[in-house]
């Protein structure tokens, strides 16, 4: 079967990331924490890996999908603050990178709601929609009545 890629491609791909930083190894036994050598190798990804990465991607003109543990970016905030603003996705990657296929779903949902994951996705959606309606509102396209009914449409999903 042939497929025809937008704007006459060959292939496309996904770049992506894990920031599991500490989180892979605390995931394993806690008392890694106290092995400084292991938590400075574990810190390499947020203090230096990303920075590089994000000037790599920058210089490329390409955007890429970051995963990122809750612990890390509790941990780091301003390196998840910097992908976001660089035009980039953050995808959720559990807490502490608990492996999802061994949770149940209420161990998940308790994930979930302890992280603050469902604030981060809030505040991102809000945002999401303020650019989206400033862009319609720029466009002229839409009118006033549709533009509103879409507003009380994506706040709604978001305070779900
Ligand atoms: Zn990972």
């Amino acid at each position: 079967m042939k497929f025809d890629w937008p704007g006459g491609a060959h292939a496309a791909c996904a770049i992506t990331f894990d920031v599991d930083a500490e989180s892979a190894i605390l995931a394993v036994d806690t008392r890694y924490a106290a092995r400084v050598s292991t938590m400075s190798h574990q810190a390499y990804g947020p203090k230096v890996g990303v920075p590089r990465l994000l000037g790599v991607l920058e210089r490329a003109g390409v955007h890429a999908t970051f995963f990122v543990p809750g612990f890390t970016a509790r941990r780091y905030p301003d390196v998840v603050r910097r992908i976001v603003a660089a035009g980039h996705e953050v995808g959720w990657h559990n807490d502490l990178h608990e492996p999802p296929y061994s949770l149940s779903e209420q161990e998940e949902r308790a994930i979930l709601e302890r992280s603050g994951a469902r604030d981060f996705t809030r505040n991102a959606a809000r945002r999401y929609r303020d650019e989206a309606l400033a862009q319609l509102d720029g466009a002229g396209v839409v009118g006033a009545e549709a533009r509103e009914r879409l507003r009380e449409i994506i706040t709604s999903v978001i305070s779900a």
